[in-house]
């Protein structure tokens, strides 16, 4: 897809944050370029429009799964860190580097037998998608594939989550 390589040059690399030794991948440069934006979010829309999906989960940072649930015509679940949701909630821990960080859903947010995609910007070691992936399947939910925009090769902690497929637009160190 000619697609990919604008989409793969307009993420910043920048060494060293948020901490010596972590190359992190930003997508905020992406975004200043909506004709590039747009084609990310088309590639996912293209992939899911028919594949009866009713319902985009996100954890955290909510850019890319919001535009592609309207698309699509499904509903958005935002997955959120603790004390951020004001309802019933179901939460999973998972385990980080160092410690420990928690996501949230509401009560409610889908349906048993929804079918459900996972987004999120970039998968390093698969943990935060694996606790997204819980939470949703707790609920009843049928998790079809979980999707990112950027997939770090080194950890390869994205083959299979869970059992899921899991599908990556680029790779990065
Ligand atoms: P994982 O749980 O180890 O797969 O880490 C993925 C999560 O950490 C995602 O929610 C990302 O948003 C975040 N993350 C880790 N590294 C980066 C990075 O280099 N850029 C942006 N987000 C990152």
């Amino acid at each position: 897809d000619p697609r990919l390589k604008a989409i793969s040059e307009s993420i910043r690399v920048v060494p060293h944050f948020p901490k010596p030794g972590i190359m992190f991948n930003d997508i905020t440069t992406l975004l200043l370029h909506p004709g590039v934006f747009k084609d990310a979010v088309d590639i996912f829309v293209d992939r899911y429009r028919h594949m009866t999906i009713s319902a985009v989960a996100e954890a955290r940072g909510f850019i890319f799964g919001p535009a592609i649930a309207l698309a699509i015509g499904a509903k958005f679940i935002p997955l959120r860190k603790p004390k951020k949701l004001p309802g019933e909630v179901i939460s999973e821990k998972y385990v980080l580097e160092y410690g420990t960080d928690c996501l949230e859903m509401h009560v409610g947010a889908v349906q048993p037998e929804e079918r459900v995609i996972v987004i999120d910007d970039l998968v390093a070691t698969g943990g935060t998608l694996c606790a997204a992936i819980r939470l949703l399947e707790r609920a009843g939910a049928e998790v079809v594939e979980c999707a990112c925009l950027i997939g770090l090769p080194k950890f390869k902690g994205y083959c299979r989550l869970n059992g899921k497929p899991v599908y990556v637009l680029v790779e990065s160190r």
